[in-house]
């Protein structure tokens, strides 16, 4: 990889121990990798350096983080990996409302935050060259296929014969795969601003779905619930 097509990553974090780690893996993986230790540093260098991607940690000493993806959203769509030791779903649940694009709970793995980095960026660019690609494209993971052109979805090569809804939870949560949508971003995709907040309605959905394409509906392969916060689709393996 040459010096011009690398990804720059952002690290957000006041822990001296935590920035080494994100630094070392980050760059044995190609990745130019710029630190901020508080949050009034870190908005200069994002104006700055225009990362492609920022790790923050919500618990900065001299603001909350989500502080930096409320200014960070009114002006751009970088994606924005929450890395918190909050292990609240209702934390979680605020960053992903407030814009940020997933959340990594410490302490993490390296295989984990590489894969959260990968489908971040790439969820850029797909947003990047406009959602009709997604809409004419497919998916596919394991022996589970949708085709969006033609709005089904297949397991094994068989129809599952999902009902509309059915099909738009999955189709939504296809194209953001890899990604935690929660309950209350789904809820306005699919039925609106004015869409009810309470998340039964998904909750019904999703045992109806996990009947049809799940070899077994209580050990998810495909669409993963993060408890009290979404539902995390696997990662395309195109
Ligand atoms: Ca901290």
């Amino acid at each position: 990889m040459n010096s011009d097509n690398r990804s720059k990553v952002l690290v957000i974090e006041d822990d001296p121990g935590i920035c080494i780690f994100l630094k070392t893996t980050l760059v044995s993986e190609g990745y130019e990798v710029i630190i901020a230790k508080d949050g009034k540093s870190a908005l200069g260098l994002i104006s700055s350096h225009c990362p492609d991607c920022l790790l923050l940690d919500l618990g900065l000493p001299d603001m909350d983080g989500n502080a930096i993806i409320e200014s960070v959203r009114q002006w751009t769509h970088m994606p924005i990996i929450v890395i918190s030791a909050r292990s609240m779903e209702q934390d979680k649940a605020t960053a992903l409302d407030m814009g940020a694009d997933d959340y990594i709970t410490k302490p993490f793995g390296t295989i984990e935050l590489l894969a959260r980095i990968r489908a971040a960026l790439r969820h850029t660019r797909t947003t990047a060259e406009a959602g009709e690609i997604a809409l004419t494209g497919s998916y596919h993971v394991g022996d589970l296929e949708i085709d969006y052109r033609k709005r089904r979805v297949y397991r094994g090569g068989e129809d599952v014969r999902l009902t509309p809804n059915e099909y738009r939870i999955v189709a939504l949560l296809g194209r953001h795969a890899g990604r935690v949508l929660t309950y209350k971003t789904m809820l306005r995709e699919l039925w609106g601003p004015a869409a009810s907040s309470d998340n039964k309605i998904l909750r019904v959905h999703m045992a109806g779905i996990r009947r049809k394409i799940e070899p077994d509906p209580n050990e998810p392969r495909y669409i993963f619930t993060e408890v009290g916060v979404g539902y995390r689709m696997a990662e395309d393996e195109k």
